[in-house]
C-alpha cells in the first residue's frame, strides 16, 4: 500500500517562525496529498504537552486531530555534537529521530535530564566529549524503544555528517558500532539521489526525502516527501519500510535550487560588490578571492570528492518537483505565492485532482484542465512534471537558485 510521508518539520519552539496550527498542517496535508506528517520537535516539554493534549492515537503510534483524517507521527531533530580525536574542529551532526509513543518520548526527556543537557528548544543539542561517549549516547535512545528509529538528516548540508565542515571520510569516524544501527539517510534539498547513490557508505541505505519546514504554507509542506510501500497504515510498517528499504519513490527539490549546492559568495558578504560563484575549477583552499575570507565547499564538489565511480549504483526512483503554488506563479509572472490570483488558480486544479501529488502522477493533465485554466500555466505544469526546469544561477552560499522553466 502506498503513502506519501513527510518525516521532518519544525514548530515555533524551532525559532524563526510563529505557532503553527496543526489544523493548518492538515489542511495542507490533504491539498498536497502527504497521508502522514512528522510533527516537528516532539520532544521540547511544551510541545509534547501540545500534542498529546490535541492528538488522539487512531492507529498504534500514529495520531490524529479530532474527526480529521490527516496522520502525524512523532517526531524531532536533534543536533549531535562531539569531539572526534582527529578532528581540530567538533563534528556536529543533525538527526531526525521518530518514537513510537509518548512514553519512550518522555524516556528520552528523562535520559537527557540525566546527561545533563537542556531541553529548552524545539531543537536541542546532545553533546558529547569524545565519539565512544557519543555512541553510548545513540545507544541508549536506541534502547528505550526498539521502534525508535535515527536518521541522519540532510546529509551534505554543512550541518550534516557528511558536510564540508565536519569533513568525513566515512559515517563509522562518526558512529563507531551504532553504524549497524542507521538503516536510512535523508537526502536534503541540496542533494538527490543520483549525486549520493555512488558514495561507498550510503549504497546500501534507504533514502528518504523530506520537506524540514518551518511553516504550513503551500510551497513549504511536502516540498520534498518519500512514498513508501507498507504493510498496514501503521507506525511500526512505517519503520520496517525504512529499514527494508520499501522506498517507490521520493520527490525531490532540483540540487540546483538548493542553498549550498555550489562554491561561492554572496554580494551582502562584507568586502564584496557582487556575487561569485564557482561552477569549475574552485580556489585552492577554497579562499575567496574577493574577501580572501574561506568559502564553504559546495555540496556538489563535496559528493564528487566522497564519490566512488566503480560503485555501479542501485537506481532510486525520484524526480525533482517545484512546489504546484510556485509552478502557477512563475508561469503568471508573479513573484508571490501569496496574489490571490496565484491562490484562485491553484483551488481551480484542487477541483479538478485530489491533491498536488495525484497531479503530479497522472499522465492526463493536458486534458484534464484544459480551458479551464490558462494554457501558459498547463504548459509549464507538464515541464516541470517532465523535470524541465533548471536554476541559473543555482543555489550557494544560503542563497536559493532562480527557477527557470521549460526551454526559454
Ligand atoms: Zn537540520
Ligand atoms: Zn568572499
Amino acid at each position: 500500500m502506498k503513502l506519501a510521508i513527510d518525516f521532518h518539520s519544525h514548530s515555533g519552539y524551532a525559532g524563526g517562525v510563529g505557532q503553527i496550527e496543526l489544523t493548518t498542517v492538515s489542511k495542507t496535508m490533504k491539498l498536497k496529498g502527504i497521508d502522514v506528517f512528522g510533527t516537528g520537535d516532539c520532544i521540547f516539554p511544551t510541545r509534547t504537552e501540545e500534542l498529546k493534549h490535541e492528538l488522539t492515537e487512531v492507529k498504534e503510534g500514529l495520531f490524529a486531530l479530532p474527526k480529521d483524517s490527516s496522520k502525524f507521527l512523532l517526531q524531532t531533530e536533534i543536533i549531535f555534537s562531539t569531539k572526534l580525536m582527529h578532528k581540530r574542529n567538533k563534528t556536529i551532526a543533525h538527526h531526525i529521530i521518530l518514537f513510537p509513543n509518548f512514553e519512550s518520548i518522555y524516556k528520552m526527556q528523562l535520559l537527557m535530564n540525566n546527561w545533563g543537557m537542556k531541553n529548552t528548544i524545539g531543537r536541542p543539542f546532545i553533546t558529547s566529549d569524545t565519539q565512544k561517549e557519543l555512541e553510548d549516547q545513540l545507544f541508549e535512545i536506541n534502547n528505550i524503544h526498539p521502534l525508535i528509529e535515527i536518521i541522519p538528516a540532510h546529509i551534505m548540508t554543512p550541518d550534516g555528517i557528511f558536510g564540508s565542515k565536519n569533513d568525513l571520510d566515512e559515517l563509522s569516524e562518526f558512529y563507531g558500532n551504532f553504524l549497524s544501527k542507521i538503516k536510512a539517510i535523508e537526502t536534503g534539498l541540496s542533494a538527490d539521489p543520483q549525486m549520493l547513490e555512488k558514495i561507498p557508505d550510503l549504497a546500501e541505505l534507504t533514502f528518504i526525502s523530506n520537506s524540514d519546514c518551518h511553516s504550513a504554507a503551500l510551497n513549504r509542506i511536502g516540498r520534498e516527501f518519500t512514498i513508501l510501500d507498507v504493510d498496514q497504515v501503521d507506525y511500526k510498517s512505517i519503520i520496517n519500510a525504512i529499514r527494508k528499504n520499501h522506498v517507490i519513490m521520493t520527490a525531490e527539490f532540483n540540487p540546483a535550487e538548493g542553498k549550498y549546492y555550489l562554491t561561492g559568495h554572496r554580494a551582502d558578504r562584507k568586502g564584496h560588490s557582487h556575487e561569485i560563484i564557482f561552477a569549475d575549477e574552485i580556489p585552492t583552499g577554497l579562499i575567496c578571492p574577493i574577501c580572501n575570507k574561506r568559502m564553504n565547499l559546495g555540496v556538489r564538489e563535496r559528493c564528487a570528492q566522497l564519490q566512488n565511480n566503480s560503485i555501479i549504483p542501485i537506481p532510486h526512483k525520484f524526480m525533482h518537483l517545484i512546489p504546484l503554488i510556485e509552478v502557477i506563479a512563475t508561469s503568471q509572472n508573479l513573484k508571490s505565492i501569496a496574489s490571490k490570483r496565484v491562490k484562485k488558480v491553484f483551488d481551480v486544479i484542487m477541483n479538478i485532482f485530489p491533491s498536488e501529488i495525484a497531479l503530479w502522477q497522472s499522465d492526463s493533465i493536458q486534458v484534464m484542465l484544459d480551458k479551464r485554466i490558462d494554457q501558459k500555466t498547463i504548459n509549464q505544469i507538464l515541464a516541470v512534471q517532465k523535470g524541465d526546469f533548471k536554476f541559473q544561477p543555482p543555489g550557494y552560499d544560503g542563497t536559493y537558485g532562480n527557477l527557470i522553466v521549460g526551454d526559454k
